[in-house]
């Protein structure tokens, strides 16, 4: 191994300042911050610069910032207010912080299957899973790549449901030439450790829908009507704010998006090239009219011509220090235990308990292309910081391992 380890190239990684963009601007904002003496976004002004910013950024008319990715969807889900028993349909690929908020709010997750080639829904697994409880749709642009949209918002305006666009992993990635997040009802961001831009730990929301907005407001703030005359506690809500510490790193976070995402697209691209005409390894398909922001870059392994296929190759990478992850959650949601098990509030199930049998029915032969996704995708950590060097270094490490492994096919025939 420890030859290995020589020929090895460190990788920018989002977990430490290797793969990170924080700086100068960052440390006065928090100093700033600091030395107002102000540290709840009720009054101080950087978190609500960062909203006002961010929404303009994207050409929302309104954002509210919140304490998390998976408190923004519970933020978007309240505001639609489901009925208990109604159904919300989603992806069984993605962070289980976009799917515990549907319980949370007393609605039924109904899962979509995906295409395996991009992973996310599409308009046709939508379809097949309406029925007259259906509330909502969710639909997460995967990896940086949006689902299509149009014709999801065609068939979302036919059957007047609203639409939750998570876009956790797709910031500035857009579709017939306008950003995800403004192209349904409302837009889910997160601000986590590893996403394009962050806070540590963060959410936004977007939307037009000025009612939205303010139910939206009201939620992460306790349902306190600040500024109202007879303000009071108008119904159920936790306390999802941001601190100003966060505001005031998201707001120096923000100019730094656009350079974040251009380099990311620009060594992706590099590597698409680079990967050109390796047997077995498919390079991300891109849906059409669309910019791919590369949150992670994905690979489509064949197993009929790499041995082991992703795991396989994904194994090679890591001794090459490449931090890859095959079959990216491991697991479609439903089979958690939370979902399998259905464990929730105490040993009530619920609300479970108020779910059609079809909705809660999570049989493989219901689910091809998911199944199908996890098991043929490899996710390759992406990074801001890449230089050509890196994309060099990665490209040589995919082909030697390709290679390698399409002999050992051979040879075991
Ligand atoms: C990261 C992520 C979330 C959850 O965000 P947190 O900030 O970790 O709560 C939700 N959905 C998707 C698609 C994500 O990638």
């Amino acid at each position: 191994m420890s030859n290995v380890n020589e020929n090895v190239l460190p990788l920018p990684s989002d977990q430490d300042s290797t793969g990170r963009t924080f700086g100068p601007e960052e440390l006065e904002n928090v100093a700033a911050a600091l030395r107002s003496g102000t540290l709840t976004s009720t009054k101080g002004n950087f978190t609500k610069q960062f909203e006002q910013q961010f929404a303009s950024q994207l050409g929302a008319r309104f954002g509210h910032a919140c304490s998390s990715g998976t408190a923004a969807i519970h933020t978007a889900i309240a505001a639609i207010d489901p009925q208990p028993g109604d159904e919300i349909i989603t992806t069984p690929i993605t962070d289980m912080g976009g799917l515990t908020p549907i319980i949370y709010q007393g609605a039924i997750p109904v899962f979509a299957d995906v295409d395996p080639h991009t992973y996310n829904v599409t308009a046709k697994t939508i379809e097949s899973r309406l029925s007259d409880r259906t509330k909502a749709i969710v639909v997460t642009h995967l990896f940086g790549n949006p689902c299509a949209m149009g014709e999801i918002l065609e068939l979302a305006k036919a059957h007047n449901l609203p639409v939750i666009e998570d876009c956790a992993q797709s910031f500035l990635t857009s579709y017939a030439d306008r950003y995800v997040g403004t192209l349904g009802t409302i837009g889910c961001f997160s601000l986590q450790q590893g996403k394009h831009i962050t806070t540590g730990e963060g959410g936004v929301v977007v939307t037009d829908d000025e009612q939205l907005a303010r139910r939206m407001f009201l939620f992460i703030n306790k349902a306190w009507g600040y500024g109202d005359a007879n303000a009071d506690h108008y119904f159920l809500a936790p306390n999802y704010r941001m601190s100003e510490l966060q505001g005031a790193v998201a707001l120096a976070q923000l100019p730094k998006l656009d350079g974040v995402v251009e380099n990311r697209v620009r060594t992706a691209e590099a590597l698409t090239s680079a990967l050109r005409g390796v047997a077995g390894v498919e390079t991300p398909r891109i849906t059409d009219g669309a910019v791919h922001t590369f949150w992670k870059y994905c690979l489509r392994i064949d197993e009929n011509v790499i041995e082991g296929g992703a795991v396989g190759l994904g194994g090679k990478l890591r001794e090459k220090g490449i931090a890859c992850a095959p079959r990216y959650i491991q697991k479609p949601a439903f089979r958690c235990q939370v979902f399998r098990d259905q464990v929730t509030f105490g040993d009530s199930r619920w609300p479970f308990t108020l779910a059609r049998p079809e909705a809660v029915n999570y049989d493989e032969s219901l689910f091809p292309g998911t199944f199908d996704a996890l098991q043929h995708v490899l996710v390759l950590p992406w990074n801001e910081k890449y230089t050509q060097e890196h994309v060099d270094y990665i490209a040589t490490s995919v082909r030697e391992a390709a290679a390698e492994l399409s002999r050992q096919t051979v040879e075991a025939r």
